[in-house]
């Protein structure tokens, strides 16, 4: 067997003892949904692992914009926007982005992955620096590395390790510090006000991905800079179309020379097809209503006190999250795997997290709330866990 096939026999391997241990709970089909409630293989469960932050999925006006874009564009473009591709609602959409983001231009891609991938090596080469948190998503990794440029990483949320990594660096070269807004897997927030004060003082341009910021952090769901009160201090404001906006695709929001610039040397915008029609005009609409009923940022707001507090009053470990993405911690994958079959077992939909997607020993069950969530839904999913943990003593 060569490498490759040895590669590929291994994960199948993994693969196959989960399932015959009934421990794979990935690629489950949600056949429909009831807010926060979904049917999956016939059985009716509470949804904890939705995206969907403010419960838009779903949502009749949005619906609606999808289809009426659909009737009018169908259902592709005529390739790439660059070239026959463009429509104006590609337009309309990114100029929404821009205002929601305090930008002055906005750029939209096929996704929040390739919006990483293709947007950082068009800022930076070889002769360049990119300096990233050790716990930032898999796409910001992968947009450094394919960038060619010097890849340094600082300690998760370190502020004197970033300025450590920026001393280290030459002058002459040119400097991206890329962070998530809210980390994926630990749902805590990166210091913004520290680390726009560092790329301010040692003159690097500050890229942040909000993919799970939007609408959930700021008052009324505008994100990071709304969250700390600090005005226009990103200069790349990336985020995705897929979680709170349900729809997909990828933003870049700052200043018209930078989206410009992005228009015409991002790779994946330049040689990819445009955004289909329905996705483009359902994150317009998703903007919109955002907007217009802004009682869903306080309820997710209220839904993630009552959950996190709620978990740490029974004593799970929840490490930093102040976010709707709550860690639950289990300890090695096997417990959590247990943990994870408990809850689904009682038709509570959670997922496991393992290595190596987060560190060995620190696997967890990784929990979003949204406001689809009532007050009962949030009780009756402690409830599960409470008995779940319980068993499996990580409480
Ligand atoms: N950035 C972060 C922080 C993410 O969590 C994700 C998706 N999990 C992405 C980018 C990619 O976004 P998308 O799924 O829209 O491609």
């Amino acid at each position: 067997m060569n490498p490759i096939q040895k590669r590929i026999a291994e994960i199948n391997q993994r693969v196959a003892d989960l399932q015959e241990s009934s421990l794979y709970f990935y690629l489950q089909p949600v056949d429909s949904m009831d807010g926060a409630w979904i049917s999956s293989n016939g059985r009716r469960m509470l949804n904890l692992a939705s995206y969907s932050y403010l419960g838009l999925l779903g949502h009749p006006y949005i619906e609606e914009a999808a289809q009426e874009a659909t009737s009018r564009y169908g259902t592709g473009t005529h390739g790439v926007r660059i070239l026959a591709g463009s429509l104006p609602i590609h337009e309309q959409l990114e100029q929404t982005i821009a205002r929601f983001k305090n930008a002055e231009d906005a750029i939209v891609y096929s996704s929040g992955y390739v919006t990483n991938l293709a947007t950082i090596p068009s800022l930076v080469g070889r002769n360049d620096v990119v300096i990233a948190d050790k716990l930032n998503h898999a796409s910001i990794v992968d947009g450094c590395l394919l960038s060619g440029a010097e890849f340094l990483r600082f300690r998760h949320n370190d502020m004197a390790d970033l300025e450590r990594r920026l001393q280290q660096v030459g002058h002459d070269c040119g400097k991206l510090v890329v962070v998530d807004a809210v980390f994926s897997m630990d749902g805590d927030i990166i210091d913004l006000p520290e680390v726009s004060r560092l790329c301010r003082q040692y003159d690097a341009l500050l890229m942040v991905d909000e993919a799970h910021s939007l609408g959930v952090l700021g008052e009324t769901g505008h994100g990071i800079e709304d969250h700390f009160g600090l005005g226009n201090v990103v200069d790349i404001k990336m985020g995705t179309l897929s979680k709170t906006i349900p729809s997909v695709g990828g933003y870049v929001a700052g200043s018209r020379e930078l989206i410009t610039y992005l228009k015409h040397t991002a790779r994946a915008f330049v040689f990819s097809a445009a955004l289909p029609p329905a996705q483009t005009a359902a994150a317009q609409a998703s903007f919109e209503v955002i907007e217009t009923e802004g009682e869903r940022v306080e309820t997710l707001r209220r839904n993630v006190d009552l959950f996190l507090g709620g978990l740490q009053e029974r004593g799970f470990d929840t490490l930093n999250s102040e976010t709707p993405i709550v860690p639950i911690i289990c300890g090695s994958d096997e417990r959590a795997y247990q943990v994870a079959r408990l809850c689904q077992e009682e038709d509570v939909f959670v997922l496991p997290v393992v290595s190596p997607a987060v560190p060995p020993g620190l696997a967890r069950l990784r929990a979003n709330v949204t406001a689809a969530h009532s007050e009962a839904d949030i009780e009756h999913a402690l409830d599960v866990l409470v008995r779940a943990g319980t068993q499996m003593e990580i409480i």
